[in-house]
């Protein structure tokens, strides 16, 4: 078990950056989880006019600028995935595919993906659909599963979960190389829809179908409802008021998680609103003590 920290922050996109840095100002004890990429929306940005002082700028150019900027103040990224977090009262227990951190507040900045569900993926959420594969993968050994990747890190978790199943499908969602283990075996084409009767039986393509026991979709950013129970959302959005609060104590959220537009810089500063007030928050608590 880790410390307990002042602040999880859980996303490393400007909004979960600008979060980081304020808090770290105001002498929190942080943790940041994220990827090395900082956030595939930041890479794949092939220009950025409407970042204050960075005219035209290359979205990785503006990478660069994060990362020289969270190194000059010794925050690093933490490259554990939080599947859940859950509120215990006097702190939130965030959960890693092995490990268990535990923080007084938390930061929610994962970013928002614009894709619907599939059709039957609600229906069986957790009865065959997941999206943790290393955490469900002993639930399906011997067993056949079908990962949907939507990026390089789900690659890595069908490499592992090909270990434990007896037999792995990959349907990769982006283009590059898969660097996949020769048992994965690749599927192109569309999802349309996961069939089943109690369970999930089958994930229909669109120029096909594949029997399967198991079916992990793996995007950069899984429903907020589903990270966090309880929390209250506002459509495909987290509510929250001007302080970023949402409707669990202790609990903020920032950037394109919370509503529209998307964009850098709305993002940073609610980014820095959430990490002042959960500051706030945090000295409060103290002063009450
Ligand atoms: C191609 C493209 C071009 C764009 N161009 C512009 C532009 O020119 N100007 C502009 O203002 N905006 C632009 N945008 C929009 C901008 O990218 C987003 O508004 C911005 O990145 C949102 O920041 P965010 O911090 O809220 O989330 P994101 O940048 O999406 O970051 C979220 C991060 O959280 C991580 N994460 C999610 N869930 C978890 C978890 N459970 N555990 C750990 N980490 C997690 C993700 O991996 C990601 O790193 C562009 C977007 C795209 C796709």
């Amino acid at each position: 078990m880790e410390n307990r920290y002042d602040i999880a922050i859980v996303g490393s996109g400007p909004a979960g950056l600008s979060a980081a840095i304020n808090a770290k100002i105001r002498n929190k004890n942080i943790i940041v989880f994220g990827n090395k990429e900082l956030s595939n929306k930041l890479v794949k940005a092939p220009k950025v006019d409407n970042y204050l002082g960075l005219y035209g700028v290359t979205g990785e150019k503006l990478k660069e600028q994060f990362i020289a900027h969270i190194d000059s103040m010794n925050i690093d990224i933490n490259l554990d995935r939080i599947n859940n977090i859950y509120a215990m009262g006097e702190y939130f227990a965030l959960m890693a595919n092995e490990k268990t951190y535990e923080a007084t507040s938390v930061i929610l900045a994962t970013g928002i993906e614009f894709s619907k569900p599939l059709k039957g993926e609600l229906e069986y959420l957790g009865k065959g659909v997941g999206y943790c594969a290393t955490c469900d993968a002993p639930l399906y050994k011997g067993k056949i599963a079908t990962v949907i990747g939507y990026n390089e890190e789900a690659v890595e978790e069908a490499n592992f979960i090909s270990e434990i199943v007896g037999k792995i499908y990959f349907v990769p969602m982006f283009k590059g190389e898969l660097k996949l283990k020769p048992e994965v075996e690749v599927v192109s084409g569309i999802p349309v829809e996961i069939q089943g009767q109690d369970k999930a039986q089958k994930l229909i393509l669109k120029n096909g179908e594949i029997n399967t026991d198991a079916v992990f979709i793996l995007k950069d950013s899984v429903r907020p409802e589903q990270l966090v129970p309880g929390l209250e959302m506002d459509d495909m959005h987290i509510k929250v008021n001007r302080k970023m609060e949402t409707n669990l104590e202790g609990l903020y959220a920032a950037g394109d998680i919370i509503g529209r537009p998307y964009q850098y810089i709305k993002a940073a500063g609610e980014g820095q609103v959430a990490a002042l007030n959960a500051v706030s928050y945090l000295d409060s608590r103290n002063v009450n003590k």
